[in-house]
């Protein structure tokens, strides 16, 4: 079950109720994130029962928004692997390997993802909860990879999928979408200009807009890129073969993923995000990423030299 609470309001912290359909936060118009009884949540959950569950996202189901598992849409998405990217560093930045900042350089590869990207994280969950608050068609903006990750979502649940995407757009995507049943209207103009038109056709045709911060449940999908597991105490670093180095991440290692979500809420800033709740359940304190800009891996590096 989910430990779903509420909606809070990022800017302006007004609490909304979670089991009906929001895009944005009505007073101010920000983006609305869900939030959980963790303290309920520590209590019920184990490592060893989280540990034993199928590899997928929805292994994280307490902290995941969507409320009876029948709408839990599953392509195999989640769980991808670490890869140990001892040599990347180097190439990378010869004097920060010098000085062993890149010795701890892993990758966490998401092109495993049903839909070759980290989107379906974020499309997975957003769409199966609109499925479950009773939406028929969900659309989007997209200039590629968000819009196939929704478009197979929404074909898995028997929903309609319109996207709204730059005329200039790969061919690739359009075949992709296509393939999976979304309709397409093609703009000239940028993503902007998309997401626009997304917002006012999915007004005017009673469609819910997912696209990038118009809804709460993108965000929840894509935390699980790594913090969730921490945050039930799952051992990230024994199942992807770390244990000659350390079986826990130390909040300091969390440090550079917190700063990089600084940069914004896409992937990095959502895996952080899910580092709060994460902090939560182990009764500490929660902070959320604030855009600044930043680069994550050199402030990491001045931060612990
Ligand atoms: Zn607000």
């Amino acid at each position: 079950m989910s430990f779903l609470t509420h909606l809070e309001c990022a800017m302006c912290g007004q609490e909304l109720e979670a089991d009906r359909l929001w895009n944005l936060c009505p007073t101010c118009y920000k983006p609305l994130l869900a939030r959980y009884d963790l303290e309920q949540a520590s209590r019920a959950l184990t490592r060893e029962e989280i540990g034993n569950r199928e590899a997928s996202l929805w292994r994280y189901r307490e902290l995941l928004p969507v409320r009876a598992p029948r709408y839990a849409l599953c392509l195999g998405e989640g769980f991808t692997p670490l890869v140990h990217a001892t040599r990347l560093g180097q190439a990378a930045c010869p004097e920060l390997h010098r000085r062993g900042g890149f010795a701890g350089l892993f990758i966490k590869n998401e092109e495993l993802n049903p839909t070759g990207t980290f989107k379906a994280r974020g499309l997975a969950v957003a769409v199966s909860r609109a499925w479950e608050l009773g939406v028929e068609a969900v659309s989007i903006a997209s200039s590629g990879n968000a819009g196939g990750a929704m478009s197979a979502y929404a074909a898995l649940a028997g929903m309609g999928a319109y996207l709204v995407m730059p005329r200039d757009v790969q061919q690739s995507f359009l075949a992709e979408c296509r393939a999976l049943g979304a309709e397409i209207t093609l703009v000239d103009g940028l993503i902007t200009d998309c997401t626009r038109m997304a917002a006012h056709e999915a007004q005017k045709f009673g469609r819910f807009d997912v696209s990038t911060l118009k809804e709460p449940y993108r965000l929840e999908g894509k935390k699980t890129g790594l913090r969730a597991g921490r945050a039930i105490g799952l051992d990230l670093a024994r199942r992807h073969h770390l244990s000659h180095r350390r079986r826990h991440w130390p909040d300091r290692d969390m440090e550079g993923l917190r700063r990089a979500g600084e940069a914004g809420l896409d992937r990095a800033g959502a895996t952080a995000y899910g580092y709060g709740p994460g902090r939560g359940l182990r009764a500490d304190g929660q902070s959320f990423p604030r855009g600044s800009g930043i680069c994550p891996a050199l402030a990491w590096m001045q931060h612990h030299r």
